[in-house]
């Protein structure tokens, strides 16, 4: 084992989801809770083992969670929202994370720019704070019984109060003296048992605190948290971006080492000499923790090369760049996967490995490496160079038609168009339509299943389909929908569906990684130029279309959402990966239309997850964020409606892209925010259309004909009817028919009385 190889946190989930499966087992009282600890235990002992095994010098404990580190944390410093102070143990701690039947749950949010959701603490000036480490120590104990002796991972104050909201308002960090007290008692606690070890205090809130009144609580703070010991070295990480001007400020701190993120955050080399004179550990995270590409060790050696011009070699720790909680486990149960894609891949316990080979590698030098590593690294450079030239990969048409767009504009200005499409389209002011979806039901996903496993045919499956959309075309009909869609019943997922059509993409049995809780998402990943071999809707719209005399809306996944939904590779810029995509959606849209669809939604859901972490990067995403829309959609002639649709309810800094963006019409989410959220459409003197959802589909209630009418004349204050149509906040694919039928017909009712009173 070497003391220069470091792991910053471990998937908890298991390498077979064994956490997902009990926790669900558990709340469906299907087991016991001896039951789940006995699999938390297993799960951390076989984690521990793998790193160990691998040779990683720095193990983790702590990182281990029954939902969610920032809960945990929660949870040890008591800040527990008095709603659940009446419960205790395993009941308190499940309904603060997914509520009961008394008691909503806790917020959840994003993780930085991941796909992992946290638990969003709440604190208040009236509550009192206290210690309780037992979880902390317990894992640390379990660990050194079975031999390991880890680095405890804690989330640091800053970044804790950071994350946190306050419910009397006010601001989180006005508590720092109320929690970092509690730190320092944990520390010593955990001196007492272990004089020498090692914490890790993740800091990630470090790369977006660039404001001086934030930059000025981290020295105080790990001054503080350093003097509790002389001894324990204190370690602060952070990651998915570079933090130098948190860095510039903790080298004048006694923490005994810096985590950096050398893969997202390739600006922290800005720090080096600064680093170098400190004296202070590295750990450089240099082993992509975000992604499931097999590390280039060959380049990664040279960025250590770099590194070690200014850093002694004997104070540079080999890491991982952030937690592998965001790679899937083990490409060990990949069974169906292509070999050449596989050997090109490495999940977490793979890029154990890769981080003993690196740090050996550049401590010893290719001579000085066993017989093993040797033949590791030989393997390494091989799946590399077969990256760079397989022709799975390295597509020249796509290149060459990337190179070459001139059209980045749609015919007209959006006034031109829409002085065609109202004639031709002729649908009435606050026209009824929906967002996409219908419900999924438990015939069309075994549909779906039956056909991928080969046990029905095409033409059945296609005739179950079309059976779906002929219902749901009559009841939209029926149900007084204007402007229809057919439904989805053949997408899983509005990325996996068209990733499984184009060229270049892959899919995995078995990558899993954490969402939320239990849930994990399995994203597919993007490996080579994407193309389009063949049409990927047409038949199905077309089909819908020729069922019904109203018009068919298409529906399309857009560029932008489909990348920030998926791995992506990393050989290439993302900007050009999503032009690719993008240049095969704006294909399929003038195949659509040359068939005769008068209207196609491109729909861009995850356009604002993709915003970069540091404020100084935005502008660049939302300049080729726009473009590549703007490219999807730049075959579309003027008399073919573009519609799109955005998932929140948060414009406020985005409302000039979404206008860049020029869609026709925009449906948005805004049941939950009466017309506040419009009122930014407003005044930013937006002139296209505008959809704002009338219900919140993601409850079962449905709304009656009264609130509708009232939240429609909310958004009549706001905008003209002339701009507004009329449709839920999103899809209804979760929802069930018994809540969609009466929810879109009391929908259409409202929508027939405001008109009435309207033309009164
Ligand atoms: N068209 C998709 C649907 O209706 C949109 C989903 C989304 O925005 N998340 O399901
Ligand atoms: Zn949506």
């Amino acid at each position: 084992m070497s003391k220069k190889t470091y792991v910053v946190g471990f998937p908890r989930i298991g390498e077979q989801r064994e956490l997902k499966k009990v926790l669900e087992r558990f709340w469906a009282r299907q087991c016991t809770f001896d039951e789940v600890q006995a699999c938390a235990k297993t799960l951390r002992q076989r984690h521990w083992e793998y790193q160990r095994d691998a040779g990683i010098g720095y193990i983790s404990s702590n990182d281990f969670s029954l939902y969610d580190t920032m809960l945990d944390t929660a949870v040890m410093l008591g800040a527990i929202p008095k709603r659940f102070a009446h419960l205790s143990g395993e009941e308190r701690y499940f309904a603060m994370a997914r509520g009961n039947q008394e008691c909503v749950a806790m917020e959840m949010t994003k993780w930085f720019n991941t796909n992992y959701h946290y638990i969003v603490p709440e604190l208040s000036q009236e509550d009192t704070y206290r210690l309780d480490a037992t979880k902390v120590l317990a894992e640390y104990e379990e660990a050194k019984a079975l031999g390991v002796t880890t680095k405890i991972n804690l989330i640091g104050p800053i970044t804790f109060l950071g994350l946190s909201k306050r419910l009397d308002g006010g601001d989180t960090y006005e508590f720092l003296g109320k929690i970092v007290p509690l730190y320092e008692a944990l520390l010593a606690e955990i001196s007492q048992r272990d004089a020498t070890v090692t914490v890790q205090f993740d800091e990630p809130i470090f790369v977006q605190v660039c404001d001086p009144k934030l930059l000025s609580l981290i020295k105080p703070t790990y001054d503080r948290l350093c003097a509790v010991s002389d001894t324990i070295k204190l370690i602060v990480t952070t990651y998915f971006e570079h933090s130098n001007e948190a860095t510039r400020v903790l080298l004048n701190t006694p923490v005994w080492g810096l985590g950096l993120d050398y893969v997202h955050g390739i600006q922290n080399l800005d720090m080096l000499e600064d680093i170098g004179a400190s004296g202070k550990q590295l750990i450089a995270g240099v082993i992509d923790g975000r992604n499931i590409w097999k590390n280039d060790i060959q380049k990664s050696h040279k960025l250590l090369d770099t590194i070690g011009c200014h850093v002694a070699t004997e104070h540079i720790i080999v890491a991982s760049s952030c937690s592998l909680l965001h790679t899937p486990f083990t490409l060990k149960y990949e069974n169906e996967m292509d070999d050449e894609i596989k050997n090109w891949l490495s999940y977490a316990v793979e890029k154990l490995d890769e981080i003993t080979l690196l740090s050996e590698y550049f401590t010893s030098g290719k001579t000085g490496l066993s017989g093993t590593l040797q033949q590791a690294l030989q393997a390494n450079i091989a799946a590399n160079n077969s990256r760079k030239t397989s022709p799975r990969i390295h597509d020249k048409q796509v290149q060459n038609r990337v190179k070459s767009i001139t059209n980045f504009e749609r015919e007209g200005s959006f006034e031109e168009r829409i002085a065609v499409q109202k004639p031709l389209l002729q649908y009435q002011e606050l026209a009824i339509t929906t967002i996409g979806s219908f419900p999924q039901t438990p015939q069309v996903r075994q549909a779906r299943r039956e056909f991928k496993n080969g046990t029905i045919t095409q033409e059945v499956y296609k005739a179950q389909m079309k059976a779906y959309i002929d219902d749901c075309v009559a009841f939209q009909e029926e149900c007084g929908i204007e402007i229809l869609v057919h439904g989805e019943p053949e997408r899983n997922d509005m990325v996996e569906y068209f990733g499984e059509q184009l060229q270049g993409y892959g899919f995995s049995q078995n990558g899993w990684v954490q969402s939320y809780g239990s849930r994990c998402v399995k994203p597919p990943f993007i490996y080579g130029d994407i193309s389009r071999p063949n049409p990927m809707t047409l038949e199905w719209i077309t089909y819908a279309q020729s069922q019904t005399d109203r018009i068919m809306k298409g529906m399309l996944t857009g560029p932008v959402t489909i990348l920030n939904w998926s791995f992506v590779r990393d050989d290439l810029p993302r900007d050009e990966v999503s032009t690719q995509i993008a240049v095969a959606i704006s294909d399929e849209i003038d195949d659509l239309q040359q068939a005769g669809i008068k209207i196609i939604q491109v729909d861009e859901a995850a356009f604002k997850e993709g915003y970069p972490l540091r404020q100084d990067k935005i502008a660049d995403y939302e300049r080729w964020a726009v473009r590549d829309f703007k490219i999807a959609v730049s075959s579309a002639k003027k008399q073919t409606q573009i519609h799109t649709h955005m998932c929140y309810s948060e414009f406020n800094d985005i409302i000039r892209t979404i206008e860049a963006m020029d869609a026709d019409v925009i449906s948005i989410e805004t049941a939950r925010s009466g017309n506040e959220l419009l009122k930014i459409f407003k005044e930013a003197g937006y002139k296209q259309e505008v959809g704002p959802g009338v219900y919140d589909i993601h409850s079962p209630r449905i709304p009656s004909v009264e609130e509708i009418v009232e939240q429609i004349e909310k958004l009549l204050e706001v905008l003209p009817k002339e701009q507004l149509w009329i449709n839920p906040d999103c899809g209804l694919k979760t929802r069930k028919w018994e809540e969609v039928r009466p929810s879109l017909k009391n929908m259409v009712t409202a929508v027939h009385r405001v008109r009435e009173k309207l033309s009164r």
